[in-house]
């Protein structure tokens, strides 16, 4: 395999990104763990933004989770942001600041996995560790011919006898560039074959071309979607000034998130409730909101409903009798209208938000 045409097109082509060239093993741990399920565009302008405010370990491992979590909104998918502080508080106590370089070390830290560790050591610190995340696998399917399953560990042995053959290149410039060619020229869809710099040792393209190469590599078996009913319920004050939300512990999908109530049911272990609408209409006249939203979660596709219900209750008084109602793991409060949006960001909230009246919302005093 002629690895030097594959660095050579990779320092000639690749994308000018901000975490490229960097050394620092926390900027790279951050882009990393943002790119995780989210495509590099989407992702640019958080990671900036998110860099901006938490700009090394320190002043991540200090800020407040909620802080933190406000500034994932957008990524989605919270654990992430939620495992990388916990991760940043780990690092600075046990570690005097400095992201741990010996792999066994670093794969211990909530959120890391073998791909994060060999992406930040090989990058950061020249630690000869193979990265394999899907694009690398598709390449190393298709360069091989193979339809072995994607959990194969004859992935990895390819993966780490091409690091191996890399000769004098570092093992970051090895890595990025084989994720580079499988994110813009090995495609899922559409490889450019003409363009790549491999093509002349891919035995998928020498035995069947372009036919071949898009049977590469094979798919997972498809998991069915589960399909959850939601009713979300946002619960004004007495003055209609303020809602009601909670941040829910042990939540099935917005854990540590700011979120309305809501009752889901579907799921394997039967119906969540962080309160019931029993409960919630008991504490002031309740009416349905008209229309529903959908929402997708990884493989769990969500039909929701809004209820709006006008309490009888103060602002305190609310929140009090919503402790009475709700778990240990629940943590209630109430929110102006105008900083309702801004503590209650989630794609989910947002869309709900959009079902509710617009002048009911108008009408909130700002804090
Ligand atoms: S020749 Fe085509 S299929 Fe083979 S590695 Fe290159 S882009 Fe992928």
């Amino acid at each position: 395999m002629n690895l030097e045409a594959l660095y050579d097109w990779y320092r000639r082509e690749q994308r000018a990104l901000p975490f490229r060239g960097s050394r620092d093993p926390y900027a790279i741990w951050v882009s990393e763990i943002m790119l995780q399920q989210t495509r590099v565009e989407a992702m640019l302008p958080l990671y900036e933004r998110f860099l901006a405010r938490f700009p090394n370990v320190q002043t991540l491992a200090r800020a407040p989770l909620d802080e933190v979590l406000s500034f994932w909104h957008g990524l989605g998918y919270y654990n992430r942001a939620r495992n990388l502080h916990r991760a940043a508080g780990i690092v600075v106590r046990e570690y005097g600041g400095q992201f741990p370089l010996e792999p066994n070390t670093a794969r211990s830290l909530p959120g890391i996995g073998p791909y994060t560790v060999a992406a930040i050591l090989s990058i950061a610190a020249d630690v000869p560790l193979a990265t394999l995340d899907g694009n690398v696998r598709r390449v190393l399917a298709r360069l091989n011919d193979s339809e072995a399953a994607p959990g194969d560990r004859v992935f990895s042995d390819w993966a780490d006898d091409l690091l191996g053959a890399r000769g004098d290149v570092s093992p970051g410039l090895h890595n990025q560039a084989m994720m580079e060619l499988g994110a813009r020229i090995c495609k899922p869809g559409r490889p450019d074959c003409d363009a790549c710099p491999l093509a002349p040792g891919c035995l998928a393209r020498l035995r069947g071309g372009a036919e071949r190469v898009a049977q590469l590599p094979r798919r997972s078996p498809r998991v069915a979607p589960i399909a959850l009913d939601m009713e979300l319920y946002l619960i004004l004050d007495a003055s209609e000034t303020r809602v009601l939300i909670l941040n829910d512990r042990e939540s099935h999908f917005l854990k540590e998130t700011w979120f309305f109530p809501h009752r889901l049911s579907g799921l394997p272990d039967g119906v969540r409730a962080t309160a019931g609408l029993e409960q919630l209409c008991a504490l002031g006249p309740c009416r349905l909101a008209t229309g529903r939203f959908r929402h997708s979660i990884t493989k769990h596709r969500i039909q929701g409903r809004v209820a709006l219900v006008r309490s009888n209750l103060e602002a305190d008084r609310l929140v009090d009798g919503a402790r009475k109602n709700g778990a240990s793991h629940h943590v209630w409060k109430t929110v102006s209208g105008s900083n309702l949006p801004g503590q209650v960001a989630s794609s989910m909230a947002r869309k709900a938000l959009r079902l509710v009246d617009t002048n009911v919302l108008a009408g909130f005093a700002p804090d």
